[in-house]
């Protein structure tokens, strides 16, 4: 019994901060219990009951109940380490468990009689801060057991969902998640901080990388792992700028990949791995982010189609704002579900989120909308890139949906002046907000609210 090696194998400790698994040959006078609220791919609680120097653990979908009619299906899984019983925290994306782990309860626990966890059952008295008296966890089938509460007086109706905080900390789940992401942003270390980039408004390399940690969360599912290009000026807006397209850092939080171009040619487009990589690369002058309409591990699947809505100068904000609403009411008669964000510059941008589909499918959707917006209103719309042909019109810029093409991505600063914000609104404040005025200075007070983009990739 208690063997650390399955947990140990399963785990990446160069990426995970979880703590290395080694047994605990010295015994507790009382025998150790945990519980860890996980919010993983699946949320669930992890209930640990600590047993030869090492905790037994099981993960249990609904948590424990207070009530004895509920049978609480609780899956064994891989024992953990007493040390875990102090683990809170994120685990990142894409390993084992990745997620954030909240530490839900802890305490004492004795079993009635030497438990047998092969077998079960297991019958045990619980003396945490949330969870107290008495329950048996019944083996059923493999790994499968049911966790049941006994009669004591502890029994109520009590719903554990009640208790939302660390019993370590006191933080909500999104506090944990976020305070780790900042900690480790904080290590990233910035040169020229005072160097000002935008001289109007008065915009320094430092308020930037303030800027790009605070909407690191908000922004990174739609750079995370997309093929992106970048526009750097290492002397701010009045000097040399550079349009980064291919990998030029050897950091391990940015990655490359080698894409065939029109020529048949393989090129190394890049991309960013997680939060520091984003920090990384602000920190490397580039300050606005295009992204492409696909992932970098599927170059052959667009997931984002783009329409930029770019006014002709004369054009008011009002016929500007009709027509964004003339392509929404197009993309909910074909029931896309549609996303509307702030340019940065003169218009607006409507994302909507695919499933798997191929370029080919992508452009004919995205220009066969436009066009039936220009046929339906040719004096409104235009679809011709030519700026004669555009004028006191909107021209429809559809052309972002290929292969290898960008558009600015959500939270991105455009490099103008007082950096505007290209910035994600909903649809209700399209009347409210103009294409420019969410900026760097002015956006803190928005991110305490709800993401109106928050569901973007999960419909
Ligand atoms: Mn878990």
């Amino acid at each position: 019994m208690g063997n650390l090696k399955e947990y140990n194998q399963k785990r990446d400790f160069k990426k995970t901060k979880e703590p290395y698994g080694s047994k605990n040959s010295g015994k507790s006078k009382k025998l150790k219990y945990i519980i860890q609220h996980h919010m993983a791919r699946r949320e669930h609680y992890d209930l640990r009951l600590e047993y030869n120097g090492v905790f037994i653990s099981f993960a249990v979908p609904k948590g424990p109940s207070f009530n004895t009619k509920d049978k609480r299906l609780a899956v064994k899984v891989e024992d953990h380490p007493l040390s875990y019983g102090n683990f809170e925290g994120t685990i990142p994306k894409g390993e084992y468990g990745g997620g954030t782990v909240m530490l839900w309860d802890k305490g004492t626990w004795e079993p009635h009689f030497k438990p047998d966890f092969k077998k079960g059952p297991i019958k045990f008295t619980i003396n945490g801060k949330r969870i107290k008296g008495d329950y048996t966890l019944v083996k059923f089938k493999d790994d499968n057991w049911l966790l049941i509460k006994e009669k004591d007086e502890f029994v109520s109706n009590v719903k554990i969902t009640k208790f939302k905080t660390s019993i370590k900390t006191d933080r909500t789940m999104n506090e944990i998640s976020n305070n780790e992401v900042k900690e480790d942003l904080d290590d990233i270390e910035i040169t020229h901080p005072d160097k000002i980039i935008i001289p109007k408004g008065h915009i320094t390399k430092k308020d930037i990388i303030t800027y790009y940690k605070l909407v690191a969360k908000r922004m990174f599912p739609f750079l995370e792992n997309r093929l992106i290009s970048t526009i750097r000026c290492p002397d701010g807006v009045n000097g040399e700028i550079f349009y980064m397209k291919h990998l030029n850092t050897d950091s391990k939080n940015i990655g490359k990949k080698l894409v065939k171009d029109k020529d048949s040619q393989n090129k190394d487009y890049y991309y960013i791995k997680n939060a520091l990589g984003l920090i990384e690369e602000v920190q490397m002058n580039s300050y606005e982010f295009h992204i492409w309409g696909c992932k970098q591990n599927s170059t052959n699947k667009p997931d984002i189609l783009v329409f930029d809505f770019d006014p002709d100068e004369k054009l008011s904000l009002k016929k500007l704002r009709d027509g964004v609403k003339d392509l929404k009411k197009v993309l909910d008669k074909l029931k896309l579900k549609s996303y509307l964000k702030t340019s940065g510059g003169k218009g607006y941008h409507v994302f909507v989120p695919l499933k798997t589909t191929s370029w080919n499918k992508t452009e004919k959707i995205a220009s066969n909308i436009s066009e039936v917006m220009v046929n339906n209103n040719p004096s409104k719309y235009t679809i011709n890139m030519r700026k004669e042909k555009r004028e006191g019109k909107i021209f429809i810029d559809y052309f972002r949906n290929k292969k290898g093409a960008t558009s600015v991505s959500p939270y991105s600063i455009r490099l103008k002046d007082n950096a505007p914000i290209s910035c994600p609104i909903s649809w209700k404040e399209l009347d409210l907000i103009k294409p420019q005025s969410i900026t760097i200075k002015n956006i803190k007070d928005r991110l305490k609210k709800k993401d109106a983009w928050a569901n973007f990739f999960n419909n």
